[in-house]
């Protein structure tokens, strides 16, 4: 929630509720001050902090900082780029479970999966360390009679990062590493939801030695976000989060003349077929469902069973859910609670609506008991069977721990029905036969896919990214694709002058 209360009462916060502040220039920035939105801890269901958010003005300002600062960025050697890089990355590898603790104070996962989390996205900061190598060009001698080609890819200078709740430190990490080490400056705009664990991000980069203003944070809501899709000195956008935002960034930033690569959101069906191992996929069905309270664009949320194995499918899932703990994600539970108590809410509705519209509901996250303050936002795992789909628990993208089992007849309905999906980020098929898993990988419309795996997340020197309604743009992130999109193209051809040389002639260069 927004608050418009007065700058004196609380850019200082209280001792309850301390204030985020943007991070502008290498320091803490309080910025205009005006408006306000609550961090809650969501396994006690209390407010927090209090984080800024961005009025336009502070925008520009985190913009000029970024401006400044690639002048002489651009021109930092790639040496001492590198050693900036390994510098962050054996301080991001020392603090882990301190920012692990501070992605669960404000996101809800388990300990373990937020440090998790900082591992992932530290592997993009490994792969940054390689830059020297990435960002080595072609060249051809003698192209022409004594004319040397050779291309070279340069920054493209101030770059805007907007991201999701669900992972406040790995996503934007899927992005920065890359960025800076091409050369560019950076300003994130984190969730509002979960915006500390960027602010402690900014600080090691500090102490790794990065030049102030190379790395920005602004914080805020869509005044923040239109502000950088619109800043003229902002020269692309890497988005994360839902697809209606993600498609409206990519338009509106496209149309202001910027690069944009807009990840959207996800519907990701696990496909099961006969004669594959029913408990590597029941473990597998339960922790990709259930895993961060479901709260991950790669978490399986449609399960889908070719017969005759789906009561027994749903007899192993069941199970297995009977045994998880759900609570405060700092007590060694398997989940925790939703982000905000309204993103519950809206969950929740759902398993009402599918129980409403007739799927069979097999285990009921309404009445967990949770590990927890009461006041935490608490939905247990909940398993439907029988999800037909034009039920809102097949088409929507729920975004928790709602796992829908659909029924299919043959492995050609089962991707009939996943390529008929709007969404294409992931997808996994469990089966021990090879040709059928192969054939999958060649016929289905998604963009990461398992096999007996049910997250499929690239490793960070590949590069992560769905099609369809999960991808506005050309570029996934990270690996060779993520260099491509920091960077921009050149091509250099050189004659170096040689008495030889020289006369005029007016027609198109020729090889000769
Ligand atoms: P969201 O779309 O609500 O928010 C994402 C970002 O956009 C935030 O920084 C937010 O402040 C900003 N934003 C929100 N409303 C806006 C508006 N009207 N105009 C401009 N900016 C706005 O997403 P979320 O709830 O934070 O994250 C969950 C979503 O992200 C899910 O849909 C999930 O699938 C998706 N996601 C996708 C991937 C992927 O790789 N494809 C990864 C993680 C999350």
């Amino acid at each position: 929630m927004t608050s418009t209360a007065e700058k004196p009462d609380v850019t200082t916060g209280t001792a309850e509720a301390p204030v985020v502040h943007h991070w502008i220039a290498g320091a803490p920035a309080e910025g205009s001050g005006r408006r306000f939105g609550d961090v809650y801890d969501p396994a006690t269901g209390e407010v927090t902090k209090r984080v800024a958010f961005a009025e336009p003005s502070d925008v520009d300002e985190a913009v000029a900082a970024a401006k400044r600062a690639f002048a002489t960025w651009r021109e930092t050697s790639l040496a001492r780029r590198t050693q900036i890089l390994f510098a962050f990355r054996e301080l991001l590898n020392a603090s882990r479970d301190e920012l692990a603790a501070i992605i669960t104070a404000e996101h809800g996962k388990v300990l373990s999966d937020a440090a998790g989390e900082v591992m992932r996205g530290q592997e993009v900061v490994e792969f940054a360390c390689g830059i020297p190598h990435l960002l080595k060009g072609g060249f051809s001698e003698n192209s022409s009679t004594k004319v040397d080609v050779y291309s070279i890819r340069q920054p493209l200078g101030v770059v805007g990062i907007i991201s999701p709740f669900n992972f406040p430190a790995m996503v934007p990490m899927w992005f920065f590493p890359v960025a800076i080490a091409c050369g560019n400056t950076v300003v994130v705009k984190p969730s509002e939801k979960d915006p500390s664990a960027t602010m402690f991000v900014a600080e090691l980069w500090k102490r790794a030695g990065l030049p102030d203003g190379v790395f920005n944070v602004v914080h805020g809501d869509k005044v923040a976000v239109d502000g950088l899709l619109d800043h003229p000195d902002v020269k692309s956008i890497s988005f994360v989060g839902s697809t209606p935002i993600a498609k409206y960034v990519y338009e509106r930033g496209t149309a202001a003349g910027k690069r944009v690569q807009a990840l959207g959101g996800a519907k990701n069906h696990m496909l099961v077929l006969p004669d594959a191992d029913l408990d590597l996929a029941a473990d597998a069905a339960v922790n990709a469902g259930f895993g961060s309270a479901g709260e991950r664009c790669m978490a399986i949320s449609a399960l889908v069973a070719v017969e005759p194995v789906a009561d027994e499918l749903i007899a192993k899932i069941k199970e297995r859910v009977a045994t998880l703990r759900t609570g405060d994600g700092r007590r060694g539970c398997d989940m925790g609670p939703l982000v905000t108590g309204a993103h519950r809410d809206k969950v929740r509705s759902y398993v009402d609506a599918g129980e409403a519209a007739g799927a069979e509901l097999v285990v009921d996250g309404r009445t967990v008991q949770p590990d927890g303050e009461a006041a935490g936002f608490w939905l247990g795992p909940t398993l439907f069977d029988k999800v037909r789909p034009d039920m809102s628990i097949y088409t929507d993208e729920i975004f928790g721990p709602v796992l829908s089992l659909v029924r299919v007849g043959s492995y050609q309905e089962g991707l009939d029905l996943i390529n008929a999906n709007p969404y294409g980020n992931g997808t996994a098929i469990f089966t021990n036969d090879g040709g059928a898993a192969r054939r999958f990988q060649n016929e289905v419309e998604v963009g990461m896919v398992g096999i007996n795996v049910p997250i499929p997340v690239p490793v960070a020197y590949y590069s992560f990214g769905g099609w369809k309604a999960s991808l506005f743009g050309d570029n996934h992130a990270h690996g060779t694709e993520g260099v491509q999109f920091f960077t921009r193209g050149k091509v250099v051809t050189g004659r170096w002058l040689d008495p030889s040389h020289g006369g005029l002639n007016l027609g198109f260069p020729q090889n000769a």
